[in-house]
């Protein structure tokens, strides 16, 4: 974590979230992964050298909180989050990132990704719906093949409309410019129509794993959010939105 704070740092930043998996799913490899006393006692000082300087966020993504509601209420209630992602990893119970997924065909990977999007987005617990076409990004590593999203057009609206109506946001996670992808997730697509639509609470993730990746693409993803008429980026502090950041 102190690596990845200086990475934060060199990387221009003034502020950034740990967003650490937490997932349930007793298959996923994540489940279990995450300690939370381990995390916050390896935080707080972090924050507190940093102070001034550089803001350490306590973060966390969150893997279909829709399907955990109850384990998701008690861990976001036990613990002091700034910030909390949600991710469809898994749709309709297969894991999106593994060969399985694609099956019964790319079409069907992409249908099933995007029912399971409009169920977290309407019913699950979060503050920013993470890398919204994942899928774009396993099909890719899968197949090396992605579909159109302007074929999901009426799904994409729905779910849009989900996160609008409930004043969550939009994240574009830039992950998919160092997998050989030529947008991120989303693209300047569902950018667009979220825009379009009335969206407004945009954040970056890079979604780094590691250090050396903290904060990557970020320069292109501030000239795509500009281009799809976003200005500024929202700022999270205590799962509240406490300032914006000028793009
Ligand atoms: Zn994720």
């Amino acid at each position: 974590m102190a690596s990845m704070a200086k990475a934060a740092h060199r990387a221009g930043l003034q502020g950034f979230a740990f967003t650490d998996h937490l997932e349930w799913i007793p298959e996923d490899e994540a489940t279990g992964y995450l300690n939370f006393e381990a995390f916050f006692a390896e935080l707080r000082p972090l924050q507190a050298q940093w102070q001034g300087t550089l803001e350490v966020l306590a973060g966390i993504e969150i893997g279909n909180p829709h399907l955990f509601p109850e384990q998701v209420r008690a861990t976001l209630s036990a613990w002091p989050w700034d910030y909390v992602l949600g991710s469809a990893h898994w749709a309709d119970n297969i894991p999106g990132w593994l060969p399985v997924a694609f099956e019964d065909g790319i079409e069907v990977a992409y249908d099933r990704y995007f029912r399971e999007l409009l169920c977290l987005a309407r019913d699950g617990e979060y503050d920013v719906l993470a890398h919204f076409d994942l899928v774009r990004r396993d099909s890719w590593a899968q197949l090396q093949q992605t579909l159109p999203i302007e074929n999901y057009a009426a799904a994409v609206d729905v779910i849009l409309e989900s996160v609008i109506a409930r004043g969550k946001g939009l994240e574009i996670n830039t992950s998919p410019w160092s997998r050989g992808l030529d947008e991120p997730c989303p693209g300047l697509y569902v950018l667009r129509r979220y825009r379009a639509l009335g969206g407004e609470i945009l954040v970056f993730g890079s979604d780094a794993h590691q250090s050396r990746r903290v904060g990557q693409h970020f320069e292109q993803a501030r000239l795509l959010a500009k281009e799809a008429g976003f200005s500024r980026l929202a700022h999270y502090r205590g799962r509240q939105i406490v300032d914006w950041i000028r793009l």
